[in-house]
């Protein structure tokens, strides 16, 4: 069986057509399906519309949050709640092509354990986003090992992996790297990112450089690195500029300018604060990690829901 995970939030204008769509594809192909929707704390009516569609075709399973968790928490909550031997994650609002869905799984069939969605297409983006991502993608290829210029959360796994990424007792974590960095026999297929059908991008410009930096960080302590070189850089800046300060005094130049003073003091005192923000920021990542807090808090399920619903009918009838 495969398990189509959807995290969603916000998006009560499209989930019905993604639904309709995905089934119909899943269907003509033959596939034996569940959709699990994971209702990521919308404040619009998504909850209802994913507890209609359930209620109408029992292969559609919902799992509600408690509140807005983000969506790397929605599709843990979906791969926690599959019951499939392999599971697709895709996105609510039809930009991943639902089309590649059959040739994903007929590839898994094949014996792959991993099937990555590609872009080959970015779809509409503006300059300084693609730079910035561009960027990004650079510095999490090299830390995964993997390629990542072009990936998306649009893939397939394998029980396997399914198992291996729930054992992860870590909380921040970034799935599309997470699920390059265990390995696995992979592939991919490639797709052209659709226009949004419905709805509107979840992502400000400070949520994903937020976004960026907590997967950074949560990858690679590459910068506390920098920090360390940062620090040398400085010292031996200041070494040089003492010898300089010491033979102008001795030699009776010393200058009464304030000018070296005032630079080195500046740029040591602002590297000084920036590498305590750094190291912060870890910090604060580990207290995060201890905490041992849940990734997520389910507040409801539709087949709890349906159970409830169906056992009231037998009483009224009885
Ligand atoms: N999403 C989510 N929780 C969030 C933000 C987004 O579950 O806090 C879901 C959203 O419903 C959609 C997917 O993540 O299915 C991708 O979001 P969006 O389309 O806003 O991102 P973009 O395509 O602009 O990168
Ligand atoms: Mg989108």
């Amino acid at each position: 069986m495969l398990s189509v995970i959807i995290p969603s939030y916000n998006e009560e204008k499209i989930i019905k057509k993604t639904a309709e769509t995905i089934t119909s594809i899943l269907r003509d192909n033959n596939i034996e399906y569940e959709i699990i929707f994971v209702n990521d704390g919308s404040s619009d009516g998504t909850w209802t519309v994913i507890e209609q569609l359930s209620y109408d075709n029992p292969d559609i399973k919902g799992v509600c949050f408690s509140r807005n968790f983000g969506k790397e928490s929605a599709i843990f909550a979906g791969l926690a709640e599959c019951i499939g031997d392999a599971c697709v994650v895709i996105d609510c609002d039809l930009q991943h092509p639902p089309e590649k869905i059959p040739e994903m799984y007929k590839l898994w069939k094949d014996g792959y354990e991993i099937v990555e969605g590609v872009k080959s297409y970015r779809g509409e983006e503006k300059i300084t986003h693609s730079l910035a991502a561009n960027r990004f993608y650079k510095i999490m290829s090299k830390e995964t090992g993997t390629d990542m210029s072009d990936s998306s959360d649009y893939k397939l796994l394998d029980r396997k992996v399914i198992n291996t990424l729930l054992n992860m007792p870590e909380k921040n974590t970034f799935f599309r790297a997470l699920s390059s960095w265990v390995g696995f026999k992979k592939t991919s297929v490639r797709y052209d990112v659709a226009k949004r059908e419905g709805g509107e991008s979840k992502w400000s410009r400070m949520s994903l450089i937020k976004y960026a930096l907590s997967n950074i960080t949560s990858f690679t302590t590459r910068p506390m690195y920098i920090i360390l070189y940062c620090g040398i850089a400085v010292l031996i800046m200041g070494i040089v500029l003492s010898i300089i300060a010491l033979v102008q005094k001795f030699t009776g130049n010393s200058i009464g300018g304030f000018t070296t003073v005032i630079i080195l003091l500046c740029f040591t005192s602002s590297v000084i604060m920036l590498s305590i923000g750094v190291i912060g920021y870890y910090i604060a990542k580990i207290y995060e990690e201890v905490k041992g807090r849940p990734r997520y808090i389910i507040s409801s399920k539709t087949e709890v829901n349906n159970r409830y619903k169906s056992e009231s009918t037998t009483e009224k009838r009885d």
